[in-house]
């Protein structure tokens, strides 16, 4: 097949060393206060403590929003109220960000809670629909059913009466929250979890991809490529879409979790579902692009990564394939105060990107908060990544004020 011409001279080339287009969309203020955080995350022993006070906090019921609130939760998250990340959600927009509204309720077990999460969802699938700046809508299956049940129906293990109606429940929730996917045009994507509740996520998944995704994808699955499985899983549903007549949304990501999954393997005595090694789940993660490249009339993704490497590969893929920056099949994204020197540089050359914007009562998002601080501590001494290009910035904002 002949590639069509793609004059890709019309989008301004793509850098992630250009701090001043990644940090435009903060004031010197609030570039001082992100350096003075990140700097307190930088150091091991200081999240450490922080990270420790919040679980005591939140084991003991002891309130933590007034320290919590204007400090991290402020970088890494939107607001506590869909309302109260609009604002967010505007600064993302006027900069060509998609914001993706990602209700961050972690470990919840009633139905009242599950039925909460629904509706929350359903919102935010109607209020994009008409918000441009909010191109699709996630959902994590755990929010709205309980990880035991997850695991038993990932298990295949008999389900006792009440885990039945629950499972009918837990259907029942997904398809509508589909469906209104699929009534307002908003894709949905739906994240993937722990290994041993992903078997009846996938199944979910994949059901109602085959029911909604006639005509594009409207329910996107997500792979993670610290799996060694993950690959030929790919492979396998894109065959199994072309055959049946129905596209492929596909979120890919190296995976979160790894030392969970490592542990548990090893304390129930199974092999591992994780690669061998860091090397490997990169091999994979690229494969995979490449696999969606390949296959991109029948395939839309999302590839949510920070990984430098990975997303200027993905661009290469791109100019091989004679894709235009901003075809509509790929995005590029990252979590809302992470990377934003590659999800703004990105947008400024004409990619489609979008940032995962968590929201949510203070108290529901610390151990979101807890794994951000985490991994925004230096690694071997090093300094990390984003404090690094933070410190890049103000270096060139106080030369640049000197050059007049
Ligand atoms: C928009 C977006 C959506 C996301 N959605 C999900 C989701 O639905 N589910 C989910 O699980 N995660 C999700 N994540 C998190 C993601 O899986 C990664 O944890 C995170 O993005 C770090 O990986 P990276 O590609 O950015 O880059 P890198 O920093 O290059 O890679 C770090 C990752 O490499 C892998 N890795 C590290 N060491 C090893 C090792 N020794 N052996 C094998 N692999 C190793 C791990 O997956 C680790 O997280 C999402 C991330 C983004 C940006």
């Amino acid at each position: 097949m002949e590639k069509p011409h793609i004059n890709h001279s019309e989008f301004p080339p793509l850098s992630f060393r250009d701090f001043s287009t990644a940090f435009a969309h903060l004031s010197d203020s609030e570039l001082r206060f992100s350096y003075w955080l990140f700097r307190f995350m930088n150091k091991e022993w200081m999240t450490s403590i922080g990270t420790s006070m919040a679980e005591l906090a939140l084991n003991w019921g002891i309130p933590l929003s007034w320290a919590v609130k204007p400090t991290i939760f402020r970088v890494f998250c939107g607001g506590e109220t869909i309302l109260e990340s609009l604002r967010a959600v505007e600064k993302l927009g006027v900069n060509g960000i998609g914001a993706i509204l990602d209700y961050s309720v972690e470990g919840q077990e009633k139905e009242s809670e599950f039925g909460k999460t629904e509706t929350e969802i359903v919102r935010i699938i109607q209020l994009a629909k008409d918000n441009t700046s909010i191109p699709v809508s996630c959902i994590k299956v755990s929010g709205i059913v309980s990880n035991v049940l997850l695991e038993k129906l990932s298990s295949g293990a008999e389900l006792t009466d009440s885990e039945k109606i629950a499972a009918q429940h837990l259907q029942q929730r997904f398809e509508r929250i589909c469906q209104a996917a699929y009534d307002n045009g908003v894709p949905l994507y739906v994240d993937a979890e722990e290994s041993w509740i992903q078997d009846a996520i996938d199944r979910l998944v994949e059901t109602m991809m085959a029911r909604y995704n006639q005509d594009k994808a409207i329910i996107f699955q997500t792979i993670q490529m610290f799996r060694h499985d993950r690959l030929p899983y790919y492979k396998d549903l894109i065959a199994k879409g072309r055959r049946e007549g129905f596209k492929i949304g596909m979120k890919i990501v190296r995976g979160a979790y790894l030392d969970k999954e490592n542990d548990r393997a090893k304390e129930k005595g199974y092999p591992t579902p994780i690669q061998p090694d860091k090397a490997a789940t990169d091999r994979d993660y690229n494969a995979s692009l490449k696999l969606s490249v390949e296959n991109i009339d029948w395939v839309e993704i999302c590839a949510g990564t920070h990984n430098e490497e990975s997303a200027i590969y993905l661009t290469e893929l791109m100019v091989e394939q004679g894709l235009q920056n901003n075809h509509p099949h790929i995005y590029f994204s990252q979590l809302y105060g992470m990377s934003d020197y590659m999800s703004f540089n990105l947008a400024a050359s004409g990619y489609n990107v979008s940032k995962y914007l968590p929201y949510g009562p203070v108290k529901a998002t610390l151990p979101y908060l807890m794994r951000r601080a985490k991994e925004n501590t230096a690694i071997a001494g090093q300094m990390g990544k984003e404090y690094s290009m933070i410190v890049n910035e103000r270096k060139r904002r106080s030369t640049a004020s000197f050059e007049i």
